[in-house]
């Protein structure tokens, strides 16, 4: 049977604000919510050390000398701490005096993040590491809040700044919860629409708007509010937490910031402290109605190959330009103020196509016959590496003359960053040469890609995202231009292209 002990303590890293037995008890929830999911069951009372006198050294903290001794005693499997700092923090006696008896008793160190067990010596370093970390670092601290906040969440808190439709935020202690005030009854109607009138949520918004109720930011309500609200637990008196956070990504070369809905296995849902507005049953015959409804299409379709790696000679992306009367075309996204004029997109696509079909020739040409390097090319790498080897012997033999006091200190730094520099650049050459060879594998590889990418873009029956797809294993980037000073006569100026494969 593995016997795992609990040691709690608050830090400096804590906030100010909360107690020590606060934030022991949050942190005994964690541990515990952690030992019932990954250790097999909750750690009973006996096996648990709380701290609560505030000694940074271990031989002010009681409870951390009680551990010492029991693990060193006893058969403990782990010892089962918040982060690592809790049981030591920097003084490298007390560091020195943690490691020792945590690997020479076999006994793991068990965080909810990572286990370390001390026998080994990558964990040794890291936990080390981890230790001596400093304690203003700002991701660890994102980190402890983040921690909080999800305990928080956990003990059936409502955390966010505002507060849902249908509910008031509401002072609880020290933290808040959610109170029901004169909304709820339209969350009710809104549910009951939804789940017996065969009405969608593009009819229920027009009728709540149609009724003068207004929500709570804007004029009108939305079908997408509505259908956020229909699918949001709060009403049945959960707490869902992480249902969306921000994140930035690239897209068609900007930077986008946005909230996506998290994956719902990512979610966290308690029961909260707050009262329900919807029963359970109408809630899931709600869910039950979603879950029948057609999956709706993506809105935005992408239309153009080369998103994300077209760009118009001055710097901006190149966006695709459906025309209702003529063929579609490809434009600068700055097309007001750049010089380089749209083209149609289907020549374009042909450009690209026609240009990597001569990369294609070339890689086939490399890929039959791989250029070799030269017996010449060898001589020299090997005539390089032996120079180096002697180089090394060299200065080897510097040391030896420093030491028997042949070379005064001044010399031996002068020869000694002479050699230094000759081998720095030996190496290169070395590295230069060796380099010839390893690319020699990859031609029939980047054939193949090639040509992948170019079927694609030839078969119309291929989608555009899988065409996008294809490109981006082969092009880093592709530079439009279609330059010209002449207003009016931009139609004669060809467009070309250059293409930087990957
Ligand atoms: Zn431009």
């Amino acid at each position: 049977m593995p016997k795992y002990l609990v040691y709690l303590r608050k830090s400096r890293s804590d906030s100010e604000h909360e107690t020590v037995e606060e934030v022991l008890a949050k942190h005994y929830k964690m541990i515990q919510d952690y030992a019932a999911a990954k250790l097999g069951g909750a750690i009973p009372e006996e096996l648990i050390y709380r701290e609560v006198v505030s000694g940074e050294t271990i031989q002010d903290r009681p409870e951390m000398k009680k551990i010492l001794d029991r693990i060193q005693t006893e058969d403990i499997t782990g010892v089962i701490v918040i982060e690592p700092q809790r049981l030591s923090r920097g003084d490298l006696s007390d560091c020195g005096t943690v490691i020792r008896a945590f690997r020479y008793t076999d006994t793991l160190i068990i965080t909810p993040t990572k286990t370390y067990d001390l026998a080994d010596k990558f964990d040794r370093k890291f936990f080390e590491m981890e230790l001596t970390r400093g304690n203003d670092y700002l991701e660890y601290v994102k980190e402890i809040m983040m921690r909080g906040r999800i305990a928080s969440v956990q003990a059936g808190n409502y955390i966010g700044s505002g507060s849902p439709y249908g509910y008031d935020k509401i002072k609880d202690g020290k933290t808040f919860t959610l109170a029901p005030n004169g909304e709820a009854d339209v969350v009710r109607l809104m549910f009951q629409l939804w789940t017996t009138g065969a009405i969608g949520t593009t009819t229920i918004a027009y009728k709540l708007n149609e009724l003068g109720i207004k929500p709570r930011k804007s004029e009108r309500w939305s079908s997408a509010s509505i259908r956020d609200m229909l699918k949001n637990p709060v009403y049945i008196g959960k707490i869902r937490w992480n249902w969306r956070k921000t994140i930035k990504k690239y897209d068609d070369g900007e930077i986008v910031s946005s909230r996506p809905k998290a994956k719902p296995e990512d979610w966290l849902i308690v029961d909260g402290k707050h009262e329900a507005i919807i029963s359970e049953e109408v809630f899931s015959a709600a869910q039950e109605r979603f879950g029948k409804l057609p999956k709706t299409k993506p809105k935005m379709k992408l239309n153009n190959a080369f998103a994300g790696i077209m760009h118009c000679a001055c710097g901006r992306s190149m966006t695709y330009r459906p025309q209702s009367r003529s063929a579609d075309r490809l434009i600068c996204t700055n097309m007001k103020y750049c010089s380089n004029r749209s083209a149609i997109y289907q020549d374009v696509v042909d450009e690209v196509v026609k240009a990597l079909k001569d990369f294609a020739d070339d890689f086939k040409k490399l890929a039959d016959d791989p250029p070799k390097i030269s017996d010449i090319q060898k001589t020299t790498a090997d005539a390089l590496i032996k120079e180096l080897h002697s180089l090394e012997t060299q200065q080897e033999r510097l040391y030896e003359f420093l030491e028997k006091g042949i070379y005064t200190a001044e010399v031996f730094t002068k020869r000694n960053a002479t050699l230094s520099q000759r081998r720095s650049e030996l190496q290169e050459a070395i590295n230069a040469a060796q380099c010839n060879e390893a690319q020699e594998i990859n031609y029939r590889e980047k054939y193949l890609a090639l040509i992948q990418a170019i079927h694609a873009l030839e078969d119309d029956t291929v989608g555009v995202a899988e065409k996008n797809k294809l490109l981006k294993f082969v092009v880093k980037d592709i530079i439009y231009h279609r330059e010209t000073d002449i207003r009016g006569k931009w139609n004669n100026v060809p467009f070309s292209l250059e293409i930087e494969l990957l």
